[in-house]
């Protein structure tokens, strides 16, 4: 039994990005980029107006003024004459500054008299007109060749309109990992089973690890389950082993029909990892099958809140570090207990709770009562794994603990109750 800590750095260790790709704007939101995307102009690339209204010499309205207006700029224009002494320029948002003006003012403030505009217009008390006035200067936001994104981040959508900004059309990000899923059991029948035996179950690990897959933008293929049998599973395994990532869920522990770990060691997997201190999820396995293209394997223990547990834990980490993420470790914000939690032994916890916006904006953690590892009804309430310390004993209510993320983090409020309760 290895701890959590040296699990992930074995994991990590060999967790390098995929290969380089090279996406449309229209698939680069969630994909992790693969260079650094400077700016390939000034932005504003020109002094823009940023209102509908005149440009002007701020000097010629001190105490208000009545100005000729000698030409109109529309966004995408470049002003035809120069701006003078006592005169303006009819501008829009977004158009280039006349030679000339140093500033802009805002329609609303104005009343146009044939070719003359007056500012202020009567009953208004617009602030007094500085130079740069409702004026974003050329470069202003940034200068030509600054570093806007840098590799290993991942684009958001404000981040995709940045590269749209920026010209560029296409960028390199990593390759996504493909995920397959399966599950194994005797006792696990297809969701949409109807008469089940009372010893069988219907199997919610393939279609959870799936969908968590699916939620991290990965291309997933489910392989349903298998049977605890060898054969069955070594064909399933082989099947499983032409994507980037395998999960496998059930028959890593200590049963009579567990046989994963060796079937996976004779389809070529070398195993690292085969036991970790950590509740619930001891009997986590990581393996990879080397070649030119590795395939990483990772075993989640059968119980649901284990196969979520070490999901989250273990392979999260490495699918972002196949994806090419700067530091893929997840954040692990502190969160003020809501209850006591206690961890005894020698693993390390980590145990659904909810996690909530107090009113003084501390985070406060409600953990989520739970029959043990196969309560995947708790687990279903939890937006957060609270993490309790190896050894740590009981920590009290108003006690502040790590807590790990988890999709739906946090609530808006802290008003949140169990609904089993
Ligand atoms: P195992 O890791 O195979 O020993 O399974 C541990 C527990 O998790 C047993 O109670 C199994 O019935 C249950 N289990 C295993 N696989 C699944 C699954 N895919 N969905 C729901 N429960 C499962
Ligand atoms: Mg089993």
């Amino acid at each position: 039994m290895i701890s959590v800590e040296e699990t992930l750095r074995r994991i990590l260790e060999r967790t390098r990005p995929l290969a380089t790709e090279t996406v449309s704007l229209g698939e680069a939101r969630g994909r992790v980029l693969r260079e650094d995307v400077f700016a390939d102009r000034d932005l504003p690339p020109f002094d823009r107006s940023a209102v509908d209204g005149y440009a002007v010499r701020a000097a010629c309205l001190a105490d208000g003024g009545r100005l000729r207006v000698v030409d109109q700029v529309p966004a995408g224009a470049m002003p035809r004459v120069p701006v003078g002494p006592g005169e303006a320029a009819a501008i829009m948002t977004g158009a280039p500054l006349p030679e000339g003006a140093d500033s802009a003012i805002m329609v609303e403030h104005t009343v146009r008299e044939g070719d003359f505009v007056v500012w202020p217009a009567p009953g208004r008390n617009p602030p007094p007109v500085e130079p740069g006035n409702r004026v974003t200067a050329r470069g202003a936001e940034v200068r030509k060749g600054a570093k806007l994104l840098e590799a290993g981040v991942r684009v958001s959508p404000a981040g995709v309109g940045l590269l749209a900004t920026v010209g560029k059309a296409r960028v390199a990000v990593a390759r996504r990992p493909r995920a397959a899923v399966f599950s194994t059991g005797d006792e696990l029948r297809h969701p949409r089973s109807a008469k089940l035996r009372p010893a069988q179950i219907r199997d919610a690990n393939s279609h959870m690890i799936a969908a968590r897959c699916r939620a991290l933008g990965l291309p997933v293929r489910r392989l349903g389950f298998a049977a605890d049998d060898p054969g069955r599973l070594a064909a399933t395994i082989r099947s499983g082993l032409a994507a980037d990532v395998l999960f496998i869920s059930g028959g890593v522990s200590m049963g009579r029909y567990d046989y994963v770990e060796p079937v996976l060691e004779r389809a070529g997997v070398r195993l690292l990892v085969t036991a970790v201190a950590i509740r619930p999820g001891k009997p986590f396995v990581f393996g990879i099958r080397e070649g030119s293209s590795p395939v990483f394997v990772f075993g989640l223990p059968g119980n649901p809140v284990s196969a979520l547990t070490t999901f989250e834990v273990f392979a999260r980490p490495a699918l972002d570090a196949l994806q090419g993420i700067a530091d893929p470790r997840p954040p692990r914000p502190s969160v003020r207990l809501l209850a006591p939690v206690s961890q005894r032994g020698p693993r390390r916890a980590f145990l659904p709770a909810r996690v909530g916006l107090a009113a003084d904006g501390a985070l406060t953690a409600q953990p989520i009562r739970s029959q043990g590892s196969g309560d995947i009804a708790a687990v279903a309430l939890a937006n957060a794994l609270v993490i309790v310390p190896e050894h740590a004993g009981t920590i009290p209510a108003g006690d502040s603990v790590e807590a790990q993320p988890l999709p739906g983090f946090p609530d808006a409020g802290a008003g949140w109750h169990d609904p089993r309760r």
